[in-house]
This record gives structure tokens, sequence and C-alpha cells, in this order.
């Protein structure tokens, strides 16, 4: 039986020395760390999360400005609100929440941000820091899931890791944080022959394909530490993982449940890159 990986408890212990670095850096230096968020239309699900990011913001004691516009917001309108943002001394990290409507090109609004506050990590620049290991700011999610594996206690050395998902957002980053740590890492995808037999290889699994109850437990090797990425809701409206947790539970040796595994990491990972980046002001 598997041990349950707590992500809520984890992210907590994590808040909670934020708030006391923000604190301190108050005191010391009188910089508060402040994070801008930009939501353009009412996507629902994009909803929930902008205003879960404002309440992480007050739970660590950031500053936060958010920013919902309207559907019909131009491009020149959103860059210039950028350039505004980049150019503000009390914000350190800026975020433009995705997807954006399709009249608005997702990739200009990253390029326009500036890289030293691209706290979600993925302008260009930022995505070649991590290739190459020296990079000021971790994408979310991927971040998020090396802090629950280290929860563990798990030795990353030498492990066979396997990533399901290649997304920029991600697989990719994923398997770059993965053999930073000196996993043998194996990247999987939807023309990947055989999924079975690369799965049942993993002493490390994350699984981030988007599909309900996708990976089963004979995909997976007795004693495996199982990372569920996905997020994904039933006709019940229900959220499940891309794990089948009561076949793969059984075989694991520790695993991330749907919900309360890797979600609760995500913003707690973006408020530590806001961290960063306000501390970043100070070199
Ligand atoms: P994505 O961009 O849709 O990528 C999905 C990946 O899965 C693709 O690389 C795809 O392969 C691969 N895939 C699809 N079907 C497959 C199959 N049958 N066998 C093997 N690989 C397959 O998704 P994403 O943005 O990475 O997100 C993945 C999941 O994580 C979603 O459920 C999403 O909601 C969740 N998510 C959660 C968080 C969080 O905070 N917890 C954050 C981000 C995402 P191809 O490249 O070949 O198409």
């Amino acid at each position: 039986m598997a041990q349950i990986i707590n992500g809520k408890a984890v992210s907590a212990t994590v808040r909670e020395e934020l708030k006391a670095e923000c604190e301190r850096l108050q005191k010391e230096y009188g910089i508060r760390p402040g994070l801008a968020v930009i939501i353009v239309g009412d996507d629902p699900a994009s909803k929930v999360y902008v205003n879960n990011k404002e309440k992480g913001c007050a739970e660590v004691g950031y500053y936060s400005e958010v920013y919902r516009l309207p559907a019909e917001t131009t491009e020149e309108e959103l860059l210039c609100l950028v350039e505004k943002l980049n150019n503000d001394d009390k914000i350190h990290g800026i975020l433009c929440q995705l997807p954006l409507p399709k009249h608005l090109d997702e990739t200009k609004v990253i390029l326009a941000i500036d890289p030293k506050k691209d706290v979600d990590a993925f302008h260009p620049e930022n995505v070649g820091k991590i290739m190459i290991g020296n990079y000021s700011f971790l994408p979310c999610t991927p971040a998020g899931v090396m802090k629950l594996i280290e929860s563990t206690g798990t030795d990353i050395t030498g492990k066979e890791c396997v990533v399901i998902g290649r997304s920029n957002i991600v697989g990719k980053p994923q398997a770059m944080l993965l053999l930073q740590k000196n996993g043998t890492v194996t990247i999987c995808h939807s023309r990947t022959k055989d999924l079975k037999e690369v799965t049942r290889r993993a002493d490390i699994l994350v699984v981030a394909i988007g599909k309900p109850d996708f990976v089963t437990g004979d995909m997976v090797k007795d004693g495996a530490v199982v990372i569920d990425v996905g997020m994904n809701r039933k006709a019940d409206g229900k959220l499940t993982g891309d794990v089948d947790f009561a076949s793969v539970e059984p075989k694991a040796s520790f695993i991330t449940p749907v919900p309360g595994g890797v979600g609760p990491m995500t913003i707690t990972m973006l408020l530590q890159n806001t961290m960063t980046a306000a501390k970043n002001t100070l070199k």
C-alpha cells in the first residue's frame, strides 16, 4: 500500500516559509514582493485560478494587483498594460492567465513580459536558462512536482524517471528538472510505442496527459513513486487525475491524490518565484 503524498501539507509548509521571508524582506530592506495578474475575458476556470492566486498573495503578505479585462481587449491595450507593469517597481512578478481569447497572440504577450518578472517561466529566455541549468524561476507545476518528490525522501540520482506528456508547460520542463537531479529520464507521448513497457521501468512516474484514469496498475512497477499532474472534470463535476488511483495505489510506494496532490503546489511555486524575483532586485 502506498503512502499518500499530501500536497496541501507540503504547500502549507512552503507558504509558512514564504510568509516569514516576506516579513523579513520588508523589515530589512523595505521590499514587499508584488505580483500582478492579468485575466482577459471570463473563462470560468481561469477566474477561479486568478482568485486563488490573489488569495495566495494575501496569505503570505504579498502586494498584489489583479487586472480583469473584458474579452474584447485589443492586443495593443494588453501589451501597453504589460509594458506599464514591466516599469512598475512595486511589481516583481507579472502573470497573464492563459488561455487568452483567440484574437490575442499568446506568444507576443509572453515575449513582452520582462524575463526578470516572468514568474510563470514561459519566456524563451527563462526556458533556455532552465535547459542550461542556470535559472531564477522554475515553471510552477514541474517545480511543485519536484517538491513533492523531495518530500518523500526519494533520492532521484540514478533512478529511472518516466514522464508521460511533452507539453511546454509540464512534460518537457519536468523532464529537464528530473535530469538536473541526475535521474535517467524518458519522455513518453501519444506516439510512444508500447507505453506500458516503458512506464513499467519507472522508479518515478510523472503523468501529465489530461486523460482521466489513463494509467492503470498493470502499467506501474512495484514500489514506484507516482505523481499525477492530471486535472480532469468528470461528467458528475468531480475532479479526477490521469492515474487510476484504485489500481495504482496498491503497487506504488508513494502516490499523489487528485485533488490534494500536485494542484495545491502550483500557486505556491508561483509565490516562490515572486519571492525570488523580489530578492533578485537586491542583487
Ligand atoms: P497537453 O498540452 O494537452 O499535453 C498532453 C500531453 O500528453 C501531450 O504531450 C500528448 O502527447 C500526451 N498524451 C496524450 N495522450 C496520450 C497517450 N494516450 N499516451 C501518451 N501520451 C499522451 O496537457 P498539459 O498542459 O501538459 O496538461 C496535462 C494534464 O495536467 C492536464 O490534465 C492538465 O489539466 C493538468 N495540469 C495540471 C496542473 C496543476 O496545477 N495540477 C497544471 C498544468 C496542467 P503529444 O504531444 O504526442 O500530443
